[in-house]
């Protein structure tokens, strides 16, 4: 398969379209290496993911390019994926060292409990284009601290900067088949890989469509799975807030990686009061963005439905024009509620809705009305209303007065429809452990 850099067409690459036999291959090659693997100390692999990380720091201007190319982000935003991906890695190769059994209190001199973490198995982890390199990241690094061994199966429209980091893995000594990728198609390559008998847990992030399907395949089988899902952002600002703070977190979330971020924020949700002081500090910075690439047709085609259907139903726009067939201006929509698609359903296109709802409890309704639970926001200035109304929040994050919200020590998930399981965090690398309770009776 030929790999086109996303802004001007250009070829950048080529890459193997598996089949069937190509996944049985790597599935393998990685349960081969899963002894040796899971055989070596804690200290041992916090070593070895030690020196991948350092070895990804000096190839990042590298992979970053090939995101750039690939995805068609801004260089400097590729570096900052990059950059912040690899503090994860860093993260896991201090976390397997700390992947310790735990002794539960002796009963008497000789009975007692060892429970100890075991790793998963062989992990096949499909990832979607949008971050190409965090994604894959946030699921390699925890399953190697776990002792597992990894397949990567990255997104057809972006599997140049994968495939470095599969590369960058064996030139920092990753044992053969620790580290295996398989590139191509995803029904025909995710169906084998869901399916595969020697693959025990699938670690994926994509679109509900696609989640369901390999759910379909891996449950009967008893596979352990993830799935982090789509998300359907609310900012809900409380009405002490410092409305540049909350200007600041809407343009920033809203249209980060031209929309194209599960944690993108959506919905602006505010009190009447607030709404035109807030829309009149919007505009200066919105009037200050750049139209960005979407990475895919499909994508572009959806931004100009959404945008239209909201039209017809009454709402107005601001922004979102195409340009040169792949560039879209940022979105505003105002006046759009439930029953407009762009409202119900996860845009992934760099739209911001602002509405307006009659109180706080009305805010946390209207947040937490479609079927999503991955990242929410809260402005305001008392700490403790914030913290209130972000517990009522359905999300698996809720962001405080900023828009940060990846760190790699703490666990991120969605909840309801936005997925199952965890990434990051501790949860993040328990995720890729089995348990196993060793009971010494006498
Ligand atoms: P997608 O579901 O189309 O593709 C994801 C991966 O699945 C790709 O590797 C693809 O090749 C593969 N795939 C496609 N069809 C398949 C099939 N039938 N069987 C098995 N595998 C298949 O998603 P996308 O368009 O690449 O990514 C966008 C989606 O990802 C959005 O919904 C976004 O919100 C979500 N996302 C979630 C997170 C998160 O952490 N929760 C992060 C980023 C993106």
């Amino acid at each position: 398969m030929e790999v086109h850099a996303r802004r001007d067409g250009r070829p950048i690459g080529v890459v193997a379209a598996a089949d069937a036999d190509a996944v049985d291959r790597a599935a393998r090659a990685a349960h081969d290496a899963l002894p040796g693997w899971r055989a070596t100390s804690p200290a041992a692999r916090a070593a070895a993911i030690g020196r991948y990380a350092r070895l990804l720091e000096q190839f990042s201007d590298l992979i970053a390019e090939r995101v750039a190319d690939e995805v068609g982000k801004p260089l400097p935003e590729a570096h900052a994926e990059v950059a912040r991906a690899i503090d994860v890695v860093h993260h896991f190769a201090g976390e397997a060292a700390r992947l310790w059994s735990a002794h539960l209190p002796a009963e008497s001199l000789v009975t007692g409990s060892t429970v100890r973490p075991d790793p998963v198995g062989v992990v096949a982890a499909i990832t979607p284009w949008n971050f190409p390199v965090a994604l894959v990241l946030w699921k390699l690094a925890p399953a190697l601290a776990a002792g597992c061994t990894v397949i990567v199966k990255p997104a057809q429209e972006a599997p140049l900067a994968a495939w470095t980091l599969v590369d960058i893995a064996q030139q920092a000594g990753l044992p053969p088949g620790v580290v295996n990728i398989v590139t191509g198609d995803g029904p025909t390559v995710g169906e084998a890989l869901s399916t595969h008998p020697l693959v025990a847990k699938v670690a994926f992030t994509g679109s509900r469509r696609v989640a369901e399907q390999i759910a379909g395949w891996a449950a009967p089988r008893l596979k352990h799975l993830s799935l982090e899902l789509g998300g359907h952002g609310a900012l809900v600002v409380l009405p002490d807030a410092d409305l540049d703070v909350a200007v600041d977190v809407a343009i920033s979330q809203g249209y980060v990686n031209t929309g194209q971020a599960c944690y993108a924020v959506n919905r602006v949700l505010l009190t009447p009061d607030v709404v035109e002081p807030f829309l009149e500090r919007f505009r200066v910075r919105f009037a200050e963005l750049k139209p960005g690439v979407m990475t895919t047709d499909r994508g572009l085609a959806r931004h100009v439905m959404l945008l239209d259907e909201a039209r017809n139903a009454g709402a107005l726009v601001d922004g979102g024009e195409v340009t040169d067939g792949r560039w879209v201006h940022p979105a505003l929509v105002t006046g759009a509620g439930p029953g407009v698609r762009l409202v119900d359903e996860e845009p992934f296109t760099p739209i911001v809705a602002v509405m307006a709802v009659p109180d706080v409890d009305a805010a946390v309704a209207e947040a937490n009305r479609p079927d999503y639970g991955l990242v929410n926001y809260v402005c305001g200035e008392d700490l403790r209303a914030c913290l209130e109304t972000a517990g009522r929040l359905q999300s698996g994050t809720v962001a405080i007065n900023g828009w940060r919200v990846v760190v790699p020590h703490a666990p991120y998930g969605g909840w309801r429809g936005s997925g199952l399981g965890t990434e990051l965090g501790r949860p993040g690398l328990e995720a890729f452990c089995r348990w196993q309770h060793l009971r010494v009776l006498r």
